[in-house]
């Protein structure tokens, strides 16, 4: 396919597509081509912003977290520990550590017994299982909560 861009006689600028140069030469021959705007059938190419949509995808970056001068020079995984400790510890500030509560306040804030917002504290293992089972949406840290927190 070639995208061309056109021009109606009213000044009106709009894309074609179509399957080659020849193809577009015969379509406006042919009167098939009117501008979307005022429905012109006088159409011209605008030779300069030519370009070829040649069907294959362009390859596209990667999206890259957000680097900082820290982690230059580090290897992809120090920088995913630093990036997964630091989302850790903005979920730990942003929380309310409510300790061996967790469990009946977990249950508080998803019953509407307790105004939600965000928590944390300890659960045994069957705590946690029995919050799962009913349908209370718990995550499990897998590192304690850091001493400087405290
Ligand atoms: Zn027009």
């Amino acid at each position: 396919m070639i995208v061309f861009d056109l021009l109606c006689g009213d000044g009106h600028r709009f894309e074609g597509w179509f399957g080659s140069a020849e193809d577009f030469a015969s379509q406006r021959d042919r009167s098939l081509l009117s501008c979307p705007t005022c429905g012109s059938g006088q159409i011209s190419r605008v030779p300069s912003a030519t370009r070829a949509n040649l069907g294959a995808p362009q390859p596209k970056a990667p999206a890259q977290p957000a680097k900082t001068p820290e982690m230059e020079g580090k290897d992809p995984f120090a920088i995913a520990q630093m990036l997964y400790s630091r989302m850790l510890d903005e979920l730990l500030t942003k929380s309310e550590d409510v300790g061996k509560e967790f469990p009946a306040e977990a249950r508080k804030i998803f019953y509407n017994e307790s105004p939600a917002r965000a928590i944390r504290g300890q659960a045994t293992s069957e705590e946690h299982d029995e919050l799962v089972d009913e349908g209370i949406p718990v995550a499990r840290l897998p590192v304690p909560p850091t001493g400087k927190l405290n």
